[in-house]
């Protein structure tokens, strides 16, 4: 997709500060991290959201960070995964993204 951002993050067309890449999915800090550790992990392929994306696809995905965070003291400390769908989940990137925050105490839902 030539008008993705995140397609372009892929390309190497925008720069982006990498934590992880198979040849399937990678992983890069998040520009405005909203935890002290914040990572967006996407899909070589392009995909718009979960909803669309392949369960092969998501699979890897699902490996991709379960081998990220048990790799350092994400796993240990725990962590939170959430993808944003549409317009009242807030996506603002087209490209399917999971967000995974930790590094320190998150807030609850409703705390
Ligand atoms: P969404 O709002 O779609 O769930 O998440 C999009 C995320 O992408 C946001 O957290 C935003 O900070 C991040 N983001 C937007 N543009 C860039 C960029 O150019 N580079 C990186 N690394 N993250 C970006
Ligand atoms: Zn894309």
């Amino acid at each position: 997709m030539d008008d993705c951002l995140f397609c372009k993050i892929l390309k190497g067309e925008i720069p982006s500060d990498k934590v992880f890449e198979n040849d399937h999915v990678i992983g890069f800090k998040d520009i405005q991290p909203l935890a002290k550790e914040h990572y967006l992990f996407i899909h070589r392929n392009h995909s718009k959201n979960v909803n669309e994306m392949s369960r092969d696809d998501m699979a890897q995905v699902f490996d991709a960070i379960k081998e990220f965070t048990q790799s350092n003291e994400l796993e240990n400390n725990g962590f939170r995964v959430v993808s944003n769908i549409n317009q009242h989940g807030c996506q603002s990137v087209f490209h399917t993204h999971f967000h995974v925050l930790g590094g320190e105490q998150l807030k609850g839902f409703g705390s």
